[in-house]
């Protein structure tokens, strides 16, 4: 995917002489913060688009940030915004990201994107989704296919970002969606009744191989640090994944697995704004 979006960005510089812009904005210095900006950044140079690397002190006040996402919605060489989270405690993450241009909201994070969602105003030449449930969907439909419809899907974790736009384009794909979160009783025996189970929540392993139904696809969202047999800190998913191997007919593995899906999911969104921004259709890629 990461190819084909290449390629059209070659295109799109050959035929229209645009560049496909993403602006990112770190708040602090937070070195987990600093990293995820540097593999967005990278991938977004990889694919032959440009990053614009805004970086403010961990003091800047909410306005003066929201002021800068303004010069950069009103900045037509930029045509994604990306903020990264979490930011500052006294900053109101709700305002920033509301100030995104809808268009140029790559992330599909704005309340205009999230509503697109919900209302199935999303697609190709129309709102932007949210990248990591998108990048799951995308999974699900390569592996399941017209399948979908009709399925039991459980969707753990509830959050804006990741748990209610997943449920909502399951939804899309005619799955009966049933949403889980903290507050859910018996919650092992809901995910076993599913079809397909996403897991975002954060919690290393808390999905065990006998909380899948045989056959299910397994979407692990998750990532978490657990110390490994040789004491060194690892990543995981929120599935216990050598269990879960034995029992799912489909599985993502962490890390290797939804984690790429974002970052190419993003690279997609901002092909999109490009493209939209400059008054041309947008093709799939
Ligand atoms: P979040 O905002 O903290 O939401 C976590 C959700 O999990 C909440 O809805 C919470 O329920 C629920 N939850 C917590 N403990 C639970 C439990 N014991 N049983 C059932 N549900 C429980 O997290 P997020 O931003 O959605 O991220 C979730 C995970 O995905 C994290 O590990 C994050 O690092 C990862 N992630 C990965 C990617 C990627 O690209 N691979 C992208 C984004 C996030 P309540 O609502 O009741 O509190």
């Amino acid at each position: 995917m990461r190819a084909r979006i290449a390629a059209e960005a070659v295109r799109l510089k050959e035929a229209h002489r645009i560049v496909p812009t993403v602006a990112v904005v770190l708040v602090g210095d937070d070195p987990a913060s600093a990293l995820y900006v540097a593999t967005k950044e990278k991938a977004v140079k990889e694919t032959g688009f440009a990053a614009r690397d805004l970086r403010f002190p961990a003091s800047s006040s909410e306005s003066a940030l929201i002021l800068e996402v303004e010069k950069l919605n009103a900045d037509p060489s930029v045509h994604g915004i990306l903020v990264q989270m979490p930011l500052p405690p006294h900053i109101e993450p709700r305002r920033v990201i509301g100030a995104i241009h809808s268009g140029k909201d790559v992330d599909g994070l704005t309340p205009a994107n999230a509503g697109r969602l919900l209302t199935g105003e999303f697609g190709l030449n129309r709102g932007l989704v949210a990248c990591t449930p998108l990048g799951a969907m995308m999974l699900l439909k390569e592996t399941l296919g017209a399948q979908l419809s009709g399925l039991d899907a459980v969707v753990i974790g509830r959050s804006t970002l990741v748990g209610k736009p997943m449920a909502q384009l399951l939804l899309q794909e005619n799955c009966t969606v049933t949403m889980a979160h903290s507050q859910t009783r018996d919650l092992a025996a809901r995910a076993a009744r599913a079809d397909i189970l996403v897991s975002a929540v954060g919690r290393a392993e808390l999905v065990k191989g006998d909380w899948i139904k045989r056959g299910a696809a397994v979407i692990d969202v998750g990532m978490n640090r657990k110390a490994g047999a040789d004491g060194k800190s690892k990543l995981v998913g929120d599935v216990a994944f050598d269990e879960a191997l034995e029992v799912a007919g489909a599985i993502t593995p962490v890390p290797g697995g939804v984690g790429p899906m974002t970052i190419a999911c993003l690279m997609r969104n901002t092909l999109i704004a490009a493209s939209l921004q400059a008054g041309l259709p947008s093709r799939d890629v």
